[in-house]
């Protein structure tokens, strides 16, 4: 019997799970290495070992209807997208209105997860923690779920960029960005087109002589304002969408996403087209980039081909002189320190194989759960509220969707096995390669909902409740469509589905 449940990490995910398993009866008991809740979205002045760190403007982009817990709407008066200290403000409401705080261990780092002797039977854990001035302990948990978040170890590839060592300006990761101020009268040079990348070049580019931004493959850049005004997410993250997807002819919905991401303005034009525009990759968002390229104050480079003591060698053959500094927005790798055997989460080839993006499938017994790990076009919070309340059902062998030792890929059989197994997990042909697991955001959340039993029933609500049946297939997949029926039922999810449009006007 899984009772005693270990949580690490009390970010948006770490919470939820706290919530998740008092729901269902469990003990948690959620170690936090810092002084507080909230993860990556706690911003400080100085980067703290092993938490996310970001720089002092960043917003979110996923709108705040679509972003939520899916029984704890944002308030009304909070924008559509949110500075990350509104962001925080909520996550503090939701831990104090669930009571999730004195569940909490602050300042408890988790140093070592291993299993026990017997874990083949019983399925336990030694979980070993370390707390500030006193001896490490050793308690025995139930069942573990990692919330430690995966922006935490910086993906600093210096062997492909020759000559680093040579570079004479200062050089760093975006996880040590905070503000633009010191780089003031800078020649800067960015390297990377994701969200963070984005971001830092248009925020330098007020303040700095110029600025560089530097992009392998080019990416496709939305703006978080979409259609009539109305936030991008809840515009294309609907059911309706995902089903055109599926039915339409491929050559014909690549010609059609191409059109619309490149309606707004032509990439092309601004050096941002991606190298494989039809894959799906995730987005970039921003508002200001095209204006700012257009602006001439960020310029768009393709890959550094080598870095010389004061100057660039980009792959175009152009050479960038005197540049002052450089800012390596180049991601994160996933890291798991405290597990005693980490390729329980890696594969042999550094890949990750989760079972339903969650679960270590080699594992004698279901009782370790990876919560966040996924990426998809969809915001975190609603996916880790839905893994933490699968994973706790299958904790308590709840869930007779698998039988454990058959269903699941062994490590002496393949991963082509486990993509079979897992229809949700996006192939690379299409969305291209990554180092998360990337999911379709509304078939992944169907899918863990359906399994236990929350997936709303649109044949069902159309005949009994058809205004809610439109609302739920055309407009966005707001949060609260799972809860609004099945066990964690939230009696306010009818309403605050009908009434989500009006509360994102200003
Ligand atoms: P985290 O927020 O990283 O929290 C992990 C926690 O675990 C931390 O508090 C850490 O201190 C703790 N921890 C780690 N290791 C240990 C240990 N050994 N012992 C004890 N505690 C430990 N997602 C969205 O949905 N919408 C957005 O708009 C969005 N914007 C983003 C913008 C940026 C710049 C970045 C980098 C990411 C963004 N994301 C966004 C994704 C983001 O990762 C998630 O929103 C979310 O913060 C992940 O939460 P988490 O709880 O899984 O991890």
């Amino acid at each position: 019997m899984v009772r005693r449940v270990a949580i690490v990490g009390a970010g948006v995910s770490g919470l939820a799970a706290i919530k998740c398993c008092r729901e269902e009866g469990l003990e948690p008991t959620c170690f936090e290495r810092s002084e507080d809740i909230g993860g990556l979205w706690r911003y400080t002045e100085h980067a703290e070992e092993g938490r996310a760190s970001i720089y002092r403007t960043v917003f979110t982009n996923s709108c705040k209807e679509m972003m939520c817990y899916p029984d704890f709407p944002f308030p009304d008066d909070h924008p559509n997208y949110m500075h990350n200290t509104k962001l925080q403000e909520y996550i503090r409401k939701f831990a104090e209105q669930f009571d999730l705080l004195r569940h909490i261990r602050f300042k408890t780092l988790v140093t070592k997860i291993k299993k026990r002797p017997d874990f083949s039977v019983t399925g336990q854990w030694d979980v070993v923690t370390e707390k500030e001035g006193k001896k490490k302990e050793t308690e025995v948990f139930d069942a573990v779920m990692i919330c430690s978040g995966h922006h935490v170890y910086p993906n600093f590839p210096a062997a492909s960029f020759p000559g680093i060592q040579k570079f004479k300006g200062c050089y760093f990761h975006s996880r040590d960005y905070k503000e633009p101020e010191k780089f003031r009268g800078k020649k800067v040079l960015v390297i990377g087109l994701g969200n963070s990348g984005c971001d830092i070049a248009v925020e330098l580019s007020t303040v700095a002589s110029q600025v560089y931004l530097s992009s392998r493959s080019g990416s496709w850049v939305m703006s978080r304002v979409g259609e009539h005004g109305y936030p991008w997410d809840m515009k294309i993250v609907t059911r309706f969408q995902t089903w055109l997807g599926t039915i339409l002819p491929r050559a014909l919905s690549d010609w059609l996403y191409v059109r619309r991401m490149n309606w707004p303005f032509k990439h092309e034009n601004f050096g941002l087209m991606p190298v494989d525009g039809t894959l799906r990759k995730e987005p970039v968002f921003n508002d200001d980039l095209p204006s700012r390229i257009a602006c001439g104050v960020v310029v768009m480079k393709p890959n550094v081909k080598e870095f010389r003591e004061t100057s660039v060698l980009f792959q175009d053959g152009t050479v960038q002189e005197d540049v002052d500094v450089v800012i390596f927005a180049t991601g994160y790798s996933f890291s798991y320190p405290f597990m005693e055997d980490d390729s329980i989460i890696k594969s042999r080839d550094n890949n990750i194989t989760l079972y339903k993006s969650i679960l270590p499938p080699q594992l004698e017994k279901p009782t370790l759960a990876v919560i966040g790990l996924v990426q998809s076009l969809g915001a975190i919070i609603p996916t880790s509220d839905l893994q933490c309340r699968w994973a706790v059902k299958v904790f308590q062998g709840r869930w007779k969707g698998i039988s454990w030792a058959n269903d699941l890929i062994s490590p002496s059989r393949g991963e082509g096995e486990m993509c079979q197994k897992e229809p949700c997990l996006l192939s690379p042909q299409r969305y291209g390669t990554s180092n998360t697991l990337q999911m379709d955001y509304i078939t992944y959340l169907d899918e863990l909902a359906t399994a236990i039993g929350v997936k709303p029933s649109l044949p069902k609500l159309l005949l009994t409740d058809p205004r809610l049946a439109l609302e739920i297939f055309f407009g966005p997949c707001t949060p609260y469509q799972f809860r609004l029926t099945g066990p964690g039922k939230w009696s306010g999810a009818r309403r605050a589905i009908l009434t989500q449009w009006d509360r994102t006007l200003g």
